[in-house]
């Protein structure tokens, strides 16, 4: 299983600028926990989808001396398993469990031409409302750990009125971020765009999280 890496948002500057290269090494193994034992090995290749178009991208390869195995770094605006990159993804979300469109009207706003198809969107949002639950509890033991005012969890209420997961989880991302915010310099300028994107890296990196949708 491959870890995810923040690397920027954009998935033009990681190709033209071969952002890829400035990936940092991890400090220890995912597989075997064994710190100082990673080695680059190599890359392979990607072929994400955005709308309209298709990308050929790098994928940096660690592997581990210790236990042999090796791990791939992904960018945060890709997921595991999933073609398009998210920001697409993210729109049929916003589109689907916040502002309660239709199919029709998600597919209207969110594709281009009929990609990303119908059946590929829905897929999505099965994935996001069977694998909301996993990234609330992860969400909500964390503010309860480090920021035990948040309103999030003071409106277990609002949590509680939010009966959808999926929309619950839109909803405590922006929390999560606001708290984010004002425990990490580098997350600063991120976004309503970018919750999911910032979610998506904590959640593989702190909470071993490994499929948001
Ligand atoms: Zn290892």
């Amino acid at each position: 299983m491959p870890i995810v890496v923040e690397i920027g948002t954009d998935m033009q500057d990681y190709v033209e600028f071969d952002l890829v290269v400035c990936i940092v090494r991890p400090d220890g193994c995912t597989y075997c926990l064994v710190l100082g034992q990673m080695v680059a090995h190599g890359y392979y290749l990607r072929k994400p989808k955005d709308l309209g178009r298709g990308w050929v991208i790098r994928i940096r390869r660690w592997k581990c001396k210790a236990c042999g195995k090796t791990v791939g770094a992904v960018p945060s605006f890709l997921l595991f398993f999933r073609h398009y990159v998210l920001r697409v993804i993210q729109s049929v979300f916003v589109q689907r469990f916040e502002l309660e469109k239709s199919w029709s009207e998600v597919n209207l706003a969110c594709a281009d031409e009929g990609m990303p198809a119908m059946r590929t969107i829905q897929r999505w949002c099965s994935g996001l409302t069977e694998q909301a639950p996993g990234w609330l509890g992860a969400m909500e033991k964390t503010l309860a750990e480090h920021d035990s005012r948040s309103s999030w969890l003071d409106a277990q209420g609002e949590a509680g009125h939010l009966s959808h997961p999926a929309r619950a989880l839109l909803k405590a991302s922006l929390h999560f971020l606001a708290w984010a915010k004002g425990r990490w310099r580098e997350v600063e300028s991120y976004g309503l765009n970018d919750r999911l994107r910032f979610l998506w890296y904590w959640g593989n990196r702190q909470a071993g999280l490994t499929r948001l949708a």
